[in-house]
């Protein structure tokens, strides 16, 4: 099968690698959709995936080779590869005792989605239900990103909540509180694509953070008082501290993204509110069956997100990948392998 492969920082090769064969409890996944994730670039970008590693951890497809025990899936069954429930016995992969992460398509050697198939075992993939197309069920992973990082934030519905940030993360926040009954959400994005999706998908203001002062503004929809809620989905300089400046005494900010660098803080502008900080990492099953959920019922909405334009060949993969180092106005990239 053909796989895009690392091979060192910044080069990534497409390679014929022999097909994965499913052992008895594992299914082959014939993969028709791969997100390309921010954390991608950033392995990509810094040389931290193996040589030898096939990334891709947003990917969906069709059951395509059953392991002789496995009785929960058949052929041609529509999946999504992660997100399922260990199975009794079966510890919860993690990358180690200070960290909670998946641990299929990262950094280490192995199945990955960027691939024409990818093995797992059979508990891990989830049905994608029968109403949620493809273009919606190759985001279930950054939704489940998204659905974790509200979840541990103190928004309750009724709340007004800011997104900084369009990407896919940050789009999918949006969505995630809009579906959970925030009074309105507020998005901080300079990019005019990204910025014109958030509108879209039913932002109450997007605001432009390189034509006007966007804490100003934030206070001024908020009676002055700041929101109760942000979420930095943008890892860019300014936004953590734009971020704590927004929210109201007491308030709370969410930082979802990472950022690879310095970030600068002056405290003195927040302190005195007693607003926290807190981090969102990774997702756990639970988040990936309330994903289904909304997904099922038309909460999360793809359009915007996944359409002609994200679809890319294996012939593309190096350039996007080189592309998305440097911010763009590109909202999702998706491998068709
Ligand atoms: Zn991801």
């Amino acid at each position: 099968m053909k796989a895009a492969v690392m091979r060192g920082e910044r080069r990534i090769e497409i390679e014929d690698v022999p097909t994965p064969e499913p052992g008895p409890d594992q299914v082959l996944i014939k993969i028709k959709y791969s997100g390309l994730c921010g954390s991608d670039v950033h392995r990509f970008q810094y040389g931290m995936a193996e040589p030898g590693s096939i990334m891709g951890h947003e990917f969906c497809g069709e059951v395509a080779v059953v392991g002789a025990n496995v009785t929960a899936w058949k052929e041609g069954d529509r999946v999504i590869g992660g997100g399922g429930t260990p199975l009794d016995g079966v510890t919860r992969p993690t990358s180690g005792p200070r960290y909670s992460a998946r641990t299929v398509g990262f950094k280490t050697p192995g199945w990955g989605g960027f691939a024409e198939y990818a093995v797992m075992d059979a508990w891990r993939p989830l049905r994608i239900p029968d109403k949620v197309s493809w273009e919606t069920a190759v985001l279930a992973e950054p939704c489940a990103i998204a659905v974790h990082a509200v979840r541990r934030s103190r928004f309750r519905v009724g709340d007004r909540a800011v997104v900084l940030g369009a990407g896919p993360i940050g789009l999918l926040v949006q969505q995630v509180l809009q579906a959970g009954g925030a009074r309105a959400v507020y998005v901080s994005e300079p990019a005019p694509a990204r910025a014109e999706a958030a509108r879209s998908l039913g932002a109450t203001e997007v605001l432009d953070p390189l034509s006007r002062d966007v804490v100003a503004r934030v206070l001024e929809l908020t009676d002055g008082l700041g929101a109760p809620v942000a979420f930095d989905c943008a890892a860019a300089k300014p936004t953590l501290q734009q971020g704590l400046e927004m929210v109201c005494r007491g308030g709370e900010v969410t930082v979802v993204s990472m950022a690879w660098e310095d970030v600068p803080l002056l405290t003195v502008e927040w302190i005195g509110r007693e607003v926290e900080m807190k981090a969102s990492y990774g997702s756990t099953p639970e988040d990936w069956q309330i994903v289904l959920g909304l997904m099922e019922q038309g909460k999360i909405n793809s359009g915007p997100m996944v359409g002609q334009d994200s679809f890319i060949g294996f012939g593309d993969m190096q350039s996007t990948l080189s592309r998305l180092i440097t911010p763009s106005d590109q909202i999702q990239s998706v491998l068709v392998p």
